[in-house]
């Protein structure tokens, strides 16, 4: 079997050729725990699952580590905003994580280490950055000169003067050169912080994921996955840690990056108010109708989020599971599904191949790689079709209140949308329009 992925490294789309056919090795950078993830974080997550699960379905043995970020000035300020320790913010969020996780029917990671259970080994690969001289300590911090690794820039394709501008690159007085980044910094009053080297500290964001992969993956791995947003400096920077710190080792071999989201065609952004976390969707949504809305886009394409493609998922689930007859222990993949997500994850066609299976354990057995029909068909419709009043009477109601609304009949219009709720339906109203959905 023949895997081809997309390499962001050389820009082309290779035959995969694992380090050791016997272990694959995986890492993709995981969540920094302070807010509830919401849906473009639910992307790469799907993403690299349904990786997994490819590869798991090729290879005796992979092994997926997916880190957390559990030190981060942004988890500081939240800690501080609500006054609460630490710990209390990453542990709820962390367990938050996993739910929204579990509920999208992501598998969780073999390994999945967090930042604070890891510093020595942060120190441990500072230290050997340090010695092999790609490094600088200056006024309490400890800085990678970036001027002193000639591969710098190999991933983003950047020159150093892009890489300046491009990026928000932080001019401080105990930088040699304004690129240079941090790898471990001071801690004052409240900072969490530990002993080093270096004094009391932290260590910088991006060496948390070198150290991850250098102690549960070993030097060397087979892909690092990731949002696109990361490439750089985030990547890029893990890559002169990585291999400053191991001499001659690629430290990834394949690196495989996701687009973003669009919601209904606008960036998602706090200041257009359309972010929307996972767990609010899933109060609307069964998880794997998100989950399939997310995979009905190539990863490398940006997805249109929104109401119609959910629809539209949910639509296809219906078909999908009107289809399986029975449950089945037989472990044929239908070639139809399998060859396109061979040929670098084309998920929409493998969706709309899946549809065209007529014999329902070839249907299971395929729809399973791409995390989808986990339930069975009886679970399924009872989840779903949870509605006491019909399609046409919903209607008609909405086109009453509607009416009583344009004649200021406030108090008719809340009854017909109290009885709408009574009947597990809920109205949304946007820009002079009433749409209905059923509750989940
Ligand atoms: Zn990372």
């Amino acid at each position: 079997m023949n895997l081809k992925i997309y390499n962001t490294l050389s820009k082309e789309k290779e035959l995969f050729i694992p380090l050791d056919k016997n272990l694959i090795k995986m890492y993709v950078c995981g969540p920094t725990v302070y807010n509830y993830a919401h849906i473009g974080n639910a992307r790469p997550a799907i993403v690299f699952d349904v990786f997994f699960r490819l590869l798991k379905s090729i290879y005796p043995k992979v092994l997926y580590v997916r880190n957390i970020t559990d030190v981060d000035d942004k988890i500081n300020n939240a800690a501080k905003e609500l006054n609460e320790p630490i710990s209390s913010i990453t542990n709820k969020y962390t367990d938050i994580y996993h739910q929204d996780m579990d509920s999208l029917f992501v598998l969780r990671p073999d390994i999945e280490p967090k930042v604070t259970e890891n510093i020595e080994h942060i120190i441990l690969m500072i230290q050997k950055i340090l010695d092999n001289g790609y490094a600088y300590e200056n006024e309490k911090h400890v800085l990678f000169d970036v001027t002193s690794f000639n591969d710098y820039g190999k991933l983003s394709k950047r020159n150093k003067e892009e890489m300046l501008s491009g990026a928000r690159v932080e001019v401080a007085s105990y930088k040699k050169y304004p690129g240079d980044f941090v790898l471990w910094k001071p801690s004052e009053n409240d900072d969490p912080g530990w002993d080093s080297p270096w004094g009391y500290g932290r260590p910088g964001w991006h060496i948390e994921c070198s150290a991850m992969v250098d102690k549960f993956l070993g030097q060397e791995i087979d892909i690092h996955g990731g949002g696109q947003d990361l490439i750089f400096p985030h990547h890029e920077n893990e890559i002169a840690q990585s291999c400053c710190a191991n001499k001659n080792t690629k430290y990834a071999k394949y690196w495989i990056h996701n687009a973003y989201l669009k919601m209904e065609g606008e960036k998602m952004s706090k200041s257009l108010g359309n972010i929307i976390s996972i767990k609010e969707l899933l109060d609307n949504y069964d998880g794997e109708v998100i989950r399939l809305a997310l995979m009905s886009t190539h990863y490398r394409k940006p997805i249109n989020f929104g109401e119609s493609l959910l629809e539209q998922s949910k639509n296809i689930l219906n078909k999908l599971y009107k289809n399986l007859e029975y449950d089945s222990n037989d472990d044929t993949i239908s070639k139809d599904v399998l060859s396109p997500l061979l040929d670098d994850l084309n998920t929409p066609l493998a969706i709309s191949n899946l549809q065209k299976i007529k014999c329902s354990k070839t249907l299971l057995n395929s729809a399973n790689i791409l995390g989808l029909l986990n339930r069975s068909k009886d679970e399924w419709f009872s989840l779903n079709e949870n509605l006491s009043i019909s399609e046409e009477d919903i209607k008609s109601l909405i086109k009453e209140r509607d009416e009583a609304r344009k004649s200021s009949d406030f108090k008719r219009a809340d009854e017909i949308r109290e009885k709408l709720d009574k009947n597990n339906v809920v109205l949304e109203d946007v820009k002079g329009k009433t749409t209905w959905r059923a509750k989940k």
